[in-house]
């Protein structure tokens, strides 16, 4: 018998064993997604690949998975204290495109490199946009509730009416009030913020609808709540985000619900919270500092293209480190990690695929560390441990087979790239493919030693070859 899934938890600050609020049922999962303002940045998707291990060390523990993530592609402006320009409607600026065409461009270029990075799509992708009517509703409630204001530019929530407003967060309220008693505008308290935004008088905004308060759009936070809560309910299994979103983002999701859950008989107040789990995956650092869109390395996929890297290579180097500690992005770190893959998929080739079971044993082991909060480096070693073991190699490649399952590396689907070989050795290559075409197996095996002492590896097609320079083997 494993060790029980234990998966740490914000808002208790610990780890807590895992089971399904619904016994047996599937686990609801709830991801913030991007803002489709720009592309993603290879630390948005430490982010992104974080949530995707979780879900396949979910399913390795028997839970099927509804997965909702969604799409930011209205309402998040540029400053987290509600003020600045709409981050879509700035690309629209910059890009001269409509801020439907930015939002449209931007989730497919997402969804395009989540794909490439191995990511398994949610079961619901849902819009900001296509979810007004949902935000509206959520609002209302939240005003019926006596948790709203409005001034001139919008509603706000009252954070003043939540007794442990921030506990997710720890967050000191009475310091934050303290440093921020000029410049709130209307505002009541610097905690408090926007549930919907009037379109500002005289100024066209391509995104907006109208509301019973006025013509507008949503604040950021009220979408994921109505979101959430249309897919998964007023209390759900998982919630999960970047660290940078606990402070504000994911602190303001969780007054949503409360405010809104408030005057509820039904709803005890420890179900308030909105997800029985809250998850935060670390930051990517580069240089030792945040990677983001305003600092000098904004780095994503694209840029890793350029420089010749697997984009797979890239979730290896994901793997080393655990989510809950800050991974410092190096060209030479992805060096590693890229060489790392590839003596994995070659030594994962070279095993034979003769249907054998896995090892149980190691299955066990593997499961220890996966299930202590998601230890994929650790799970990483027991993987490398298996590869150089001395079972069996079917047994081995078995192994290694369902650990891939979670790794999500895409071992078995590998097959090594043609690369370009000079003519003297594609000569000797074709001279082999000819022998062989011909049965003359001696001739064949001597051209393929030939090969090898130039350095090269070959490998046999139906209608050809590929050929690959020599590694040194796996120490
Ligand atoms: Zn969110």
């Amino acid at each position: 018998m494993s060790r029980p899934l234990e998966l740490y938890d914000t808002w208790e600050r610990r780890l807590r064993p895992f089971a399904p609020l619904t016994p047996g049922g599937p686990v609801g999962l709830y991801t913030c997604g991007p803002t489709v303002y720009d592309y993603q940045h290879i630390g948005n998707f430490r982010t992104f690949l974080f949530e995707d291990l979780l879900k396949r060390v979910l399913r390795w523990n028997g839970h099927d998975v509804v997965h909702v993530m969604n799409i930011t592609d209205v309402g998040h402006l540029v400053s987290d204290a509600d003020e600045g320009e709409d981050k879509i409607e700035k690309g629209a600026r910059r890009t001269g495109k409509t801020a439907w065409e930015v939002a449209a461009f931007y989730t497919e270029a997402f969804v395009e490199d989540a794909k490439r990075l191995g990511i398994e799509p949610p079961t619901v992708l849902c819009k900001a946009t296509d979810h007004i009517a949902e935000q509206v509703a959520f609002i209302a409630d939240i005003e019926r509730n006596g948790f709203a204001y409005t001034t001139t530019d919008g509603v706000y929530f009252d954070t003043s009416k939540l007794d442990d407003y921030g506990y997710l967060a720890r967050l000191d309220v009475a310091g934050l009030e303290a440093g921020h008693r000029v410049g709130l505008g209307e505002k009541r308290r610097a905690t408090d913020f926007a549930l919907w935004k009037f379109s500002p008088a005289g100024e066209a905004r391509q995104m907006e609808w109208d509301s019973p308060w006025g013509r507008g759009f949503p604040g950021w936070h009220i979408e994921c709540s109505a979101m959430a809560q249309k897919y998964l309910g007023d209390y759900f299994d998982i919630h999960c985000g970047g660290e940078d979103h606990i402070p504000v983002h994911h602190t303001n999701e969780i007054a949503q619900t409360e405010g809104r859950l408030a005057n509820h008989p039904a709803v005890p107040r420890e179900r308030r919270r909105l997800a029985n789990f809250w998850m935060h995956g670390y930051f990517l650092l580069a240089n030792d500092a945040k990677m983001a869109k305003s600092a000098g390395e904004f780095l994503r996929l694209a840029s890793l293209d350029d420089r010749g890297y697997d984009p797979l290579a890239y979730r290896y180097l994901c793997l080393t480190a655990h989510y809950r500690s800050q991974l410092n992005f190096t060209w030479g770190a992805l060096d590693a990690a890229a060489t790392g893959l590839e003596r994995m998929r070659q030594g994962f080739r070279a095993l034979p695929d003769a249907g054998a079971a896995p090892d149980p044993a190691l299955l066990d082991r593997f499961a220890g560390e996966i299930n202590d909060d998601l230890n994929l480096p650790r799970a990483l070693a027991v993987a490398w441990e298996t590869m150089r073991g001395d079972l069996a190699p079917a047994v081995r490649r078995a192994t290694l087979a369902r650990f891939d399952e979670v790794f999500g590396l895409g071992l078995a689907a590998w097959v090594p790239k043609a690369v370009d070989a000079p003519a003297t050795v594609t000569s000797i290559a074709d001279a082999r493919f000819a022998a062989r075409m011909s049965k003359q197996w001696a001739e064949a095996d001597r051209l393929r030693a030939e090969l090898h002492a130039a350095g090269w590896e070959i490998e046999d097609r139906a209608d050809g070859y590929a050929l690959r320079r020599r590694q040194e083997k796996p120490a």
